[in-house]
């Protein structure tokens, strides 16, 4: 066995004698020579590590010409660009892992000139000065939302924390127990506050809170009230919230500001859509919120932004700390934030013309609409790999919001026949672009919610060719 193993490793074809392979050579003048010689090494490494493991490998296997095609492999493989676009089949809209929320068409014309080119970024145009960075989305939150003043740092979890860290560094946060979320990706309520500086005082229980409950803990060191939107789980069944108006009416009693944060932060009202109630921006400061933050990438439908809107004394403070130079956003993320709220301008045109908004709000008779449109474009792949079937699902909001919202959606579902659905969920995300979909009761669903329009054609290229695959 070792005397064989030894036998394949004096098989493996040289450095040298790959570099002269003729389609290396043509691909060298292409890429720079240290991305081949890597290219070379992996392969290589590969099959030094398959013939240790003892796996199955064949003499043929190692002559140079099948060599170097595993080397093209390898090259194209990474020489690509690592940040890929894929094509999100799982029917979750704000998918985290997947980028959250799509710009807008308006957004996206913008981004050539601006990114292309020098910009008024910091420029008073009239005065012909310095100016703020921040102008070009102020005005725009003030307007949309009522609020007297607006800021916007990196995320909303910033958002949060530097919230904290102006009004409550060194003194104390009321919160309820009920409210102490965790969001994925390790934003925890406890350690957001624990790193500004504030000490929590929790009150009430998990189910139940009442207004008492924070009256009691008032004290000198008491520097803000903070409720936190459940925006990932709900508690149902015996339970007592405190409602923002009596939270607010407490803090004037006590000159104690109170702030939401709202997560998602939508600033349409879903209910009226026929989905759910999710507060929006504006009704939490009519309700009197001294201080709201939420996200720029989850129900809003822009990019990551965390946005702090609410009185003008706390926002100019908020401003001042140093830590926002620190979170200050980039010039991109403020042109994809300016040109989304615009179109919030007329409610009309955000619901049609944000992708987010859209896709949350797309009827099942919508679904229904494309799926079939999708299946023709497919065809009949006469295959014995899989099946094709349509069924009713559910979409789902995704981005930690709406938890319990299921959206009823229309799945192209193939159903297993030689192939078993890991098989070609895998095969599917390896296609270029991935196509990233479910299993589900061992068959691989499609929702087409989450399917852009202009992806059919791929979508239905890789499903033909999917049932053509042999190997
Ligand atoms: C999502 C969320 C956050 C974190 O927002 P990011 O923009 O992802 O940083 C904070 N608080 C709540 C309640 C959230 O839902």
């Amino acid at each position: 066995m070792a005397a064989e193993r030894q036998e394949l490793f004096r098989k493996i074809p040289g450095v040298d004698r790959l570099l002269l392979d003729p389609r290396l050579e043509d691909v060298s003048s292409r890429h720079p020579r240290t991305l081949l010689l890597k290219a070379i090494h992996l392969t290589l490494d590969g099959l030094r590590e398959t013939i240790v493991k003892g796996k199955d490998i064949r003499e043929e296997d190692l002559e140079v010409d099948r060599v170097a095609e595993m080397v093209l492999k390898e090259l194209e493989r990474i020489s690509r660009p690592s940040l890929r676009p894929v094509i999100n089949a799982t029917g979750v809209v704000v998918h985290t892992n997947l980028g959250r929320s799509l710009m807008a068409e308006s957004v996206l014309r913008r981004f050539r000139p601006l990114s292309g080119g020098y910009s008024n970024l910091e420029y008073d145009l009239e005065q012909g000065k310095r100016g703020s960075r921040y102008v070009h989305v102020e005005d725009l939150l003030v307007e949309l939302t009522g609020a007297e003043a607006a800021m916007v740092v990196n995320n909303n979890a910033a958002a949060v924390l530097i919230c904290l860290d102006t009004l409550a560094r060194g003194r104390e946060v009321v919160v309820s127990r009920g409210q102490l979320v965790e969001i994925g990706g390790s934003f925890r309520i406890p350690d957001v506050m624990r790193k500004s500086g504030a000490t929590m005082v929790e009150v009430g229980t998990t189910n139940k809170t009442h207004l008492s409950d924070y009256e009691q803990v008032i004290g000198p060191d008491t520097a803000l009230l903070l409720k936190v939107h459940k925006s990932n789980f709900q508690v149902v069944g015996f339970t007592e919230d405190v409602p923002m108006t009596d939270l607010v009416e407490l803090g004037k009693r006590y000159g104690i500001p109170v702030m939401e944060d709202l997560g998602s932060g939508c600033l349409v009202d879903l209910l009226k859509y026929g989905l759910v109630k999710e507060p929006t921006v504006q009704e939490t400061l009519a309700q009197g919120a001294d201080l709201v933050s939420f996200s720029g990438d989850k129900l809003l439908g822009g990019p990551q932004a965390g946005i702090i809107v609410g009185r003008k004394s706390i926002v100019d403070a908020i401003r001042k700390n140093q830590l926002n130079r620190a979170l200050r956003i980039d010039k991109l993320t403020l042109l994809a934030l300016e040109e989304t709220l615009r179109l919030y301008r007329d409610e009309h045109t955000a619901v049609r013309l944000i992708p987010t908004l859209r896709m949350m709000l797309g009827t099942y008779r919508d679904m229904v609409r494309k799926a079939e449109r999708l299946r023709k474009m497919i065809g009949n792949p006469g295959s014995r790999s899989f099946k094709i079937e349509m069924e009713d699902g559910n979409s789902r909001p995704g981005g930690g919001s709406l938890p319990l919202l299921e959206l009823p959606t229309r799945l192209l579902c193939l159903v297993p026949g030689k192939r078993d659905a890991q098989f070609m969920e895998r095969w599917l995300r390896a296609y270029d672009p991935p196509i990233i979909a479910r299993v589900e009761k061992e068959r691989v669903v499609l929702d087409v919610r989450t399917i852009q329009s202009r992806e059919f054609m791929t979508v239905a290229e890789a499903v033909r060719s999917l049932a053509k695959t042999r190997g």
